[in-house]
């Protein structure tokens, strides 16, 4: 039991540029010593130095074509041990009591996915008796185990064999926030690379403007239509279970921005951000037949080899026949297409057509269904701009078009303009003004 005061507990995830050099390490160290100083209890979670889960998937690529989801998990996971083990290092090195656990030790379940697992639970008994005893307890992000004696799922399809398994890239994010829930922590802290989140990209759009808050609805657009700042997994995991995030520099001191509930949203300007996504390919199947089992004809096989089909837009039929559009992540295309060419046969369609030349840009806001006139807007600045819609797609809090790629700058730098993202909300003048 701890006293009448207990100290706060805080979780902090370290992503891999800020531990990319061992100079790096030694500064994410002193940051952490610092917040100990200041009488925080700690959980750490590391995410791999640098590049090396690339470097690793590379090195299997050089290996075989095809390697084994298994090994894989094992080896990728081996990052993250790198991290988790310097960084506690480095805190020795400081004189801070600090201990490293892998994702298992950690008490981090999954349901056994190779590559793409999902926590399942969180058992953190082991971490909280380190906690007690004093340490700042560094955890291996990116990775749980699952199977085991008593719980499903193991990959072999056993249950009585340990496996590791990773939660996909960027999975640190959700190997922190899931454990800052599980504690019931006072704080998430997400330390990377850029300050925090943003009204646009700001390597790509000069006036784009550091948010103070953001919700966490329109967090979860932002990251689903191509901002890199945070996995999509974090940030459902946060809104289900309230887990205030704060996305902040590991470089500098500066604040950061805060995901949470947002009681200002109705004060807001309405359009809170952009985002954009390249990784967008466009196919259309012309002149197939209208009636009914079309759609199931082309988009059950695609489900079957796991394409993700996202916008999808039927046009009105003439003469009995359709065009039928959507769009699908560039890597998939070749495998769409090799899909869909028998089926264009069958269906006596009268042809494929496909770009991988397109993108995806957005505006997003959780004011955006109720307020009327915004997609308009959205269509006539990029009119104005000479960009060319391909296709739209709404959701509750978000509008996309699809355009040339070669028109996303011009887009991108239009958006921001018209919806005035440079200027600052009133409201976030407070937010901002919080003390670090
Ligand atoms: N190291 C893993 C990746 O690069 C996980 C992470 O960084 O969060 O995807
Ligand atoms: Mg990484």
């Amino acid at each position: 039991m701890r006293g009448p005061m207990p100290a706060p507990l805080v979780v902090q995830k370290f992503g891999g540029s800020s531990l990319a050099t061992a100079e790096r390490i030694r500064h994410v160290a002193e940051r952490i010593s610092r917040a100990r100083g200041d009488g925080a209890d700690l959980v750490v979670v590391a995410s791999a130095l640098g590049d090396t889960t690339d470097d690793l998937l590379r090195l299997a690529g050089d290996i075989t074509q095809d390697p084994d989801p298994r090994e894989l998990d094992l080896l990728l996971a081996t990052g993250e041990h790198q991290s988790a083990t310097l960084v506690s290092m480095a805190l020795h090195a400081l004189g801070v009591k600090a201990i490293s656990l892998t994702g298992a030790q950690a008490g981090i379940t999954t349901d056994g996915r190779y590559g793409k697992a999902r926590i399942a639970n969180v058992e953190p008994r082991r971490v909280r008796a380190e906690l007690d005893r004093g340490n700042v307890v560094i955890v291996a992000g990116f990775q749980g185990q699952s199977g085991g004696l008593g719980t499903e799922g193991a990959g072999n399809g056993t249950s009585e064999w340990v496996e590791t398994t990773t939660l996909g890239r960027g999975g640190s994010d959700t190997t922190a926030v899931a454990l800052a829930a599980a504690l019931r922590a006072d704080r998430c802290q997400i330390f990377t690379d850029v300050r925090g989140i943003y009204t646009a990209d700001p390597r790509l759009v000069g006036s784009a403007r550091q948010l103070g808050t953001i919700g966490y609805e329109e967090m979860l657009e932002l990251a689903q239509q191509g901002a890199q700042v945070m996995q999509v997994r974090a940030v459902e995991l946060g809104w289900v279970n309230g887990v205030e995030i704060e996305v902040l520099s590991s470089f500098e001191d500066a604040p950061g921005t805060l995901i949470r509930e947002d009681p200002l949203v109705e004060q807001r300007n309405k359009v809170r951000g952009l985002a954009h996504d390249r990784n967008v390919a466009k196919v259309t199947l012309l002149a197939v037949p209208d009636r009914p089992g079309v759609a199931r004809a082309v988009f059950e096989p695609l489900a079957e080899a796991a394409i993700n089909v996202d916008m999808i837009v039927q046009n009105v039929g003439h003469d009995g026949a359709t065009d039928l559009s959507f769009t699908v992540p560039r890597a998939e295309l070749r495998r769409a297409e090799t899909v869909l060419n028998p089926i264009v046969a069958e269906l006596g369609a009268r042809g494929l057509t496909t770009d991988p030349d397109v993108a995806k840009v957005s505006i997003v806001g959780a004011g955006l269904h109720n307020a009327p006139g915004y997609a308009a807007r959205m269509f006539g600045t990029l009119a104005d701009a000479s960009v060319n819609i391909e296709m739209i797609s709404t959701s509750e809090v978000r509008i996309t078009c699809v355009i040339e790629e070669a028109r996303l700058e011009a887009a991108r730098e239009a958006l921001h303009g018209a919806f005035e993202l440079a200027r600052p909300d009133p409201v976030d003048a407070a937010a901002t003004a919080r003390p670090a």
